[in-house]
This record gives structure tokens, sequence and C-alpha cells, in this order.
């Protein structure tokens, strides 16, 4: 295991229990893990299980089990965001004592209805700021609390931002997204009183000293949204590399929600040899741990 003080980066792999790791999902981790690595860097494990009703019970012990078996250890204890909410609550206040969080009390079916066309396939609905505070809207007119909504003409206005929220992925290039327009002022606390993907992320990120941030090219959109909120919350941006999705036989993104098969780690080799050919890395005999260090190796010249 490298000595945390040979360098200042600290990378995470942070996935949901909805399952057992996939093909896609051992791909994000060894090159999470790999990146670290190459970097001298530490590697921590985070189970974002905010999302309650998604979670499959027994699952994060599965996960963390598979990880091991690939040679694949947290540098640090694994965090569960399920026990987080005091972090996520405070990060809430903290927008709201500045103006940058608003009540909204629309339902989905409300801000369907406000929509001239039908969202995209795998989009959501742009939320219009129906309820965004005066001078900007009505505020709520009455209707109960729901969610709670990232405010971002004032994020923008306090902090001096563009609309063009832009950054360098690692792997992707140059990215840019225009969040006010393409996705509208975001939940930070769900209707459900869930804490919401974006706020858990962004806090835990911080809070962990999360200098790299290593995953799948599906969370990439995710990104303008997240370095809005570390904007607001005072908070640093991390650097962000989007590794390359492993499609379904169908071409949709594999995952456990369209029958992505839990690895066979019967011969984990034989998984991480699957996983490193996408990452572009060369097939290995031997043992996991020779395998891990020869593209580590590799990585570093990648
Ligand atoms: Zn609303």
């Amino acid at each position: 295991m490298p000595s945390s003080a040979a360098s200042d980066y600290i990378g995470r792999f942070a996935p949901s229990p909805t399952g057992p790791l996939h093909a896609g999902s051992l791909v994000a981790a060894l090159a999470s893990w790999l990146d670290a690595q190459a970097h001298g860097g530490q590697w921590l494990v985070r189970i974002e299980d905010v999302d309650t009703p998604r979670c499959v019970p027994g699952a994060t012990e599965l996960i963390l089990q598979q990880l091991a078996q690939c040679g694949l250890h947290s540098d640090g204890p694994v965090l569960r965001q399920s026990e987080r909410s005091g972090h996520y609550q405070a990060a809430l206040n903290a927008l709201i004592a500045q103006g940058l969080a608003y009540p909204c009390g629309c339902s989905r079916k409300d801000i369907e209805a406000t929509q001239s066309q039908q969202p995209a396939r795998h989009t959501a609905a742009v939320y219009p700021g129906t309820c965004r505070p005066s001078p900007y809207g009505p505020g709520l007119q009455g209707k109960a609390t729901r969610a709670w909504r990232l405010n971002i003409q004032t994020v923008r206005e306090q902090k001096g931002l563009p609309a063009m929220t832009e950054w360098h992925d690692a792997q992707l290039g140059q990215q840019q997204q225009n969040v006010a327009q393409e996705v509208g002022d975001f939940v930070l606390l769900r209707a459900d009183g869930l804490w919401a993907y974006q706020l858990a992320v962004v806090v835990d990120d911080a809070l962990q000293g999360i200098t790299h941030v290593v995953r799948g090219a599906d969370l990439c959109d995710n990104t303008a949204r997240q370095m809005l909120l570390q904007q607001a919350l005072g908070l640093p941006t991390p650097q962000y590399r989007h590794t390359p999705l492993v499609l379904a036989a169908d071409g949709e993104k594999l995952s456990k929600q369209n029958g992505a098969q839990a690895l066979d780690l019967s011969h984990p080799l034989s998984a991480l040899n699957a996983a490193a050919a996408h990452l572009g890395l060369s097939a290995q005999s031997g043992t996991v741990q020779q395998a891990l260090a020869n593209w580590t190796a590799q990585w570093s010249t990648h």
C-alpha cells in the first residue's frame, strides 16, 4: 500500500449498492485505483447509499468483498453516505443562510406541465424556476415545501460565475455546460426527504479531501452541477477524468438495471484483464498483485 506522504493525491471509488459490481463498475474501480497508484496517492472507497429505496441489502458487503478479491483495498475507512445526513444538512443550511437555496412546492407533474415538449429519453425536465423567490419569481405562493433547490442565478451573481461552466476532463478534454439552461435549479433535498446525489457527492468529496475524481463517463454530465455547488459552498474543485463506458449488447449503458451480469470472480484476474483491456492496458498473467503493479506502470505512461 502506498505511503500517504508520497503525494497530495486522494482519489475515490464511489459505488451505489444497488447490486454487486458488474463489468462496467469494475472498469471505474480499476481506473480510479490505478490513477491513484500512478500518482503515489491514496484511494478511498465511499458507498453512495443516499437513495435508500434503490439500495439492495447486502450489496455493500458484496461490493467490498469483490474489490478485495481484485486486490483493491481502500486506504482509509469505508464511508457510507447514509450515515452522513448531518453533513448534508449543514451544507444545505449554509446555502440557505447565503440565500443560495430555496424551497420548491412543485410536483413532477407541475414541472412537466411547464414543458413545451417531452424531455429527451434519460433526461429530466428542465426546472423552469417556478418557485424561485422574488425578485426573480413568485416564490412558493402558499404551496407547501416539497424539495429544496439551488438558486443558480444567485450563485452566479454572488460568486461572479459565467453562464457556462467549463472544465478540462483528463480523458475527454474540454467540457462545458450551461446548467441553468440545460438542467435548471436542481434539487438538493428531495421531496421524499432524501438527500440529492449532487449535494452528497460534493460534500463528501470535499470532506474527504478528494483531489481527483475518476469515474465512468455516464456521470460526466453531473460535473457542471457539482462544480456549481462547490463554488456555492466555497469548496475546491477536484480534477475530473471520465472513463469510457462498457456498453451492453444493445448499445445501452451496462447497468444493474438492464440486467448486467454480476462479475464472475472465480478467476479475479480474468475479470481484471477484461476491465484493463477496456482501459487500453495489456493482458497480464501471474498473480493479481503482479498484474496490478504492471498496469500501474502502464497507466503512468498512458
Ligand atoms: Zn417549484
